[in-house]
């Protein structure tokens, strides 16, 4: 028999929603703690409390952010396993790297690794039957932060192509309807897309102006994140050639100005 328990991580958030789903993957005598969440002593406590009896035998994450890995390292050289990821990161290094198509085995259950670039470079996400877990890629009932726009709709067409049942993702609550919120990721990201290069045709020439146009008043908390998802669309428009970025002095990555290309007007 295998089961999936989720364990609910204390950090609830502008970022996080209700905090980080840490994931138990049961099969028979044995489990794998997916994603287990930040340096927290309480849900440390929780995660070792659920093990209980069970052989841990792998901690996997799929991605090195502050909210997802931290917990790994200590938690994995406590239970005497490995953890299990695609690359370092600033606050995690797994012991073990995972690549696309790599496969853990426990129990009864496969665990396979999918290599799904977007939110982060070195996002993965695991297939095991017809659940996929989903980490920071698809999230539930909110969309996601995105450092990689062209990688990030070719890693959703990815999971899509998959025909996923079910969905645990990083944050938020299982979600069953699999196709139709792939679809709605991929409309949403279409859409998106479409007013940011509307506004840059409307006169919007800096990452602001944009976010200024596209998302209105924006919460401060948030208006990183929308100037980071903006920048994201608008380099993937550049990569297109609808649009150009210069760049200028002490901008950071964000560039100088934002041109319409004319000769794309219209297509
Ligand atoms: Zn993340």
């Amino acid at each position: 028999m295998t089961g999936v328990h989720r364990l609910l991580a204390p950090n609830p958030g502008p970022m996080t929603g209700p905090g980080t789903n840490t994931y138990l993957i049961v099969s028979g005598a044995d489990c794998v703690v997916l994603d287990p969440g930040p340096k927290e002593e309480s849900h440390r406590r929780a995660i070792v409390g659920a093990i209980g009896d069970l052989r841990l035998r792998a901690v996997v994450v799929t991605h090195t952010h502050p909210d997802h890995a931290p917990l790994a390292g200590s938690l994995a050289a406590e239970l005497g396993v490995h953890t299990y990821g695609y690359a370092p990161g600033p606050e995690f290094s797994p012991s073990r790297r995972l690549r696309d198509g790599d496969r853990l085995r426990f129990g009864e259950a496969v665990l396979a690794a999918v290599h799904t670039p977007g939110h982060t470079t070195d996002h993965l996400c695991f297939r095991m039957g017809s659940t996929v877990f989903t980490g920071d890629h698809i999230i539930g009932g909110s969309t996601v932060l995105v450092q990689e726009m062209g990688d990030y709709f070719r890693s959703l067409d990815r999971i899509r192509a998959l025909r996923p049942e079910r969905l645990l993702p990083g944050h938020g609550d299982p979600i069953d309807d699999a196709a139709d919120v792939i679809a709605d990721y991929i409309a949403h990201r279409r859409d998106r897309e479409a007013q940011i290069l509307r506004a840059v045709r409307d006169g919007a020439r800096t990452v602001r102006a944009v976010v200024q146009a596209v998302y209105g008043e924006v919460d401060p908390r948030l208006r990183p994140a929308a100037a980071g998802s903006a920048l994201a669309h608008l380099r993937h428009l550049a990569g297109q050639g609808t649009i150009t970025l210069e760049h200028g002095e002490g901008a950071g990555d964000e560039p100088a100005r934002i041109e319409a290309v004319r000769d794309a007007v219209g297509t």
